[in-house]
């Protein structure tokens, strides 16, 4: 079929999104709202073959990994916490097999509900591959083959990234395997490897490490979470490290072999080269080590839709490609690759085509690890406040001070808040202890509104609650703390 006959032929839309993972599926949403009529094109198939919205956050990702950690968290601290309040048990045991069932129920509903959602909007899925083959022009090949060529005056890409794969330890999916088929593990393997202590290696690490897998991690850079508050990442470490992860930092893997039903794993450590190359065998071994942005099959030649080195889609500060009516948003462009993220581009975007206002704040995403301790952070580290020389005043808060966290028996950590020295703005807030991913939703806040530590100081917080710690160490930035020793 000659293009322009397929033009003379196509469905039409106002918007076409390619994509339908949290960047893509809000962006349809949103554009449905906006009064414009939208489709949403999306190929991902789970491993028995059915298609589903979502994208690796609903299916592979966020949703899923949660699962896993809150119900073997409840399996921890069913062992190790219940006898401190007092509660006697014996024989608690872990069904593996009835977890992954609760699992991938929460994933089959939460992956359906976007269908409904589409329904209630009105947005047209289309499950299949999408290809951008010039602007206002995509090809639809569907799940159950054929082909359909559609126009619309705006395309949004929203294809997201896949895992990283080493070369000196390719997957097998068996062995060596991503994310995926770690979430997807049917029993608990008496030795795991984890490559890279990254968000998924410590998260997913510790599911397995609490239904008793011995877990080593080996992480290649010399500093743990370097992109955070390493006073955060310091301590973070020491509660990791005592929940049973062996992790290992300055470890530089050269090879994995899986032999039989082991794989037999090669590293370096930087802190003690002279001992030359060391050995590990486990029975799986999880490469954790990054995600790329995923294109591949996605633009057509010629679209003059441009990439980067690095693989991303180019796009400006509002996610324009450079090519009239062709916009990009979550992890296929730069910035961080999580979830939110995707969805606020997906939302400014779909508000820009329609005419609205739009903006991401890119200055204020918050990331969260959610291992126990939690982990969160919004803003500016201190080491980064530092470095550029503007002076700033510190306050933190230990969960040791709080009446709530010790009543749930979970008061290791703190919350720190960095402020301006001299205007008060608060510059960052991170945060370890209970709750944390939940807590810094106040401070994100307060930065949205450019808050000062004195905003947060004048705030009233209810009694006894974990957002007491964000509270006080807003205090204690000025030494005003009245429940700890402002150290
Ligand atoms: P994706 O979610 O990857 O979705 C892209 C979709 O596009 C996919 O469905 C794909 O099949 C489809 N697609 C690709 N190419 C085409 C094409 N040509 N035609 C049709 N369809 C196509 N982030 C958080 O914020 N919080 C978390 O707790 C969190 N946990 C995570 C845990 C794990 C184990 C992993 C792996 C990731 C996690 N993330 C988390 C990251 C998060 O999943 C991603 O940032 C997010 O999914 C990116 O959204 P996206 O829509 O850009 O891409
Ligand atoms: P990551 O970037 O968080 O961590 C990868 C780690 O692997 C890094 O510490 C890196 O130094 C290390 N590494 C790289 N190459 C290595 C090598 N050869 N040997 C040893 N270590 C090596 O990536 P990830 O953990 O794979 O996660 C991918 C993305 O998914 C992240 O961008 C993250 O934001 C997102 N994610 C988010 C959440 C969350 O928000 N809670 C959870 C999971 C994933």
């Amino acid at each position: 079929m000659t293009n322009d006959k397929a033009a003379a032929t196509a469905d039409s839309f106002d918007v076409i999104v390619i994509g339908g993972g949290p960047a893509g599926y809000p962006t349809a949403i949103r554009a449905a709202q906006n009064g414009l009529k939208v489709a949403c094109i999306d190929e991902w198939k789970n491993h028995d073959g059915s298609a589903a919205f979502g994208g690796t956050c609903l299916n592979a990702g966020c949703i899923p990994s949660k699962a896993l950690l809150e119900s073997t968290e409840l399996y921890h601290r069913a062992q190790a916490e219940f006898a401190a309040h007092g509660i006697r048990t014996s024989g608690v045991e872990m069904d593996v097999a009835a977890m992954q069932k609760r699992k991938s129920a929460i994933v089959r509903g939460m992956t359906q509900g976007i269908l409904a959602l589409f329904k209630g909007a009105g947005v047209t899925p289309l499950q299949g591959h999408g290809r951008l083959l010039r602007a206002q022009q995509v090809e639809f090949t569907p799940n159950e083959g054929g082909k359909r060529t559609l126009s619309a005056r705006h395309v949004v890409l929203a294809t997201g990234s896949v895992p990283v794969e080493l070369k000196v330890a390719p997957f097998d999916g068996t062995r060596i395997i991503d994310s995926w088929g770690a979430l997807e593990l049917a029993a608990v393997p008496k030795r795991l490897g984890v490559i890279g202590a990254g968000v998924i290696g410590l998260e997913l690490g510790s599911v397995w490490r609490r239904l008793g897998a011995q877990v080593t991690v080996l992480e290649a850079l010399p500093d743990f979470l370097a992109i955070a508050d390493q006073q955060l990442a310091r301590e973070a470490l020491k509660a990791l490290k005592k929940t049973g992860l062996d992790i290992r930092m300055g470890a530089r893997v050269t090879g994995a072999a899986v032999k039989g039903k082991e794989v037999a794993v090669t590293w370096l450590d930087a802190q003690n080269a002279a001992a030359g190359e060391q050995s590990l065998t486990v029975d799986t071994l999880i490469v954790a080590v990054g995600r790329r942005p995923f294109t591949d099959g996605l633009l057509a030649d010629g679209t003059g839709v441009a990439v980067d080195e690095r693989g991303f889609i180019k796009v400006d500060d509002h996610c324009r490609t450079g090519v009239e009516g062709v916009w990009a948003v979550g992890d296929v462009v730069r910035g961080p690759m999580l979830a939110h993220k995707g969805k606020e581009e997906g939302v400014m975007v779909a508000d820009l085509i329609a005419g609205r206002y739009g903006h991401t704040n890119y200055e204020v995403i918050p990331s969260v690890i959610y291992t126990a301790p939690e982990i969160a952070w919004v803003g500016l580290t201190e080491e980064q406040v530092k470095k550029s020389g503007r002076p700033y005043k510190t306050g933190v808060f230990p969960f040791l001070a709080s009446g709530r966290a010790r009543a749930m028996e979970a008061a290791g950590g703190f919350a720190k808040v960095i402020a301006d020295k001299a205007d008060d703005t608060i510059l960052g807030v991170h945060i370890i202890g209970p709750m944390a991913g939940e807590l810094i939703a106040e401070a994100v806040l307060a930065m949205e509104y450019s808050a000062s530590a004195e905003d947060l100081q004048r705030t009233i917080h209810a009694h006894p609650t974990l957002s007491e710690a964000v509270h006080e160490a807003a205090l204690a930035a000025d030494r005003r703390a009245i429940d700890s020793l402002n150290r």
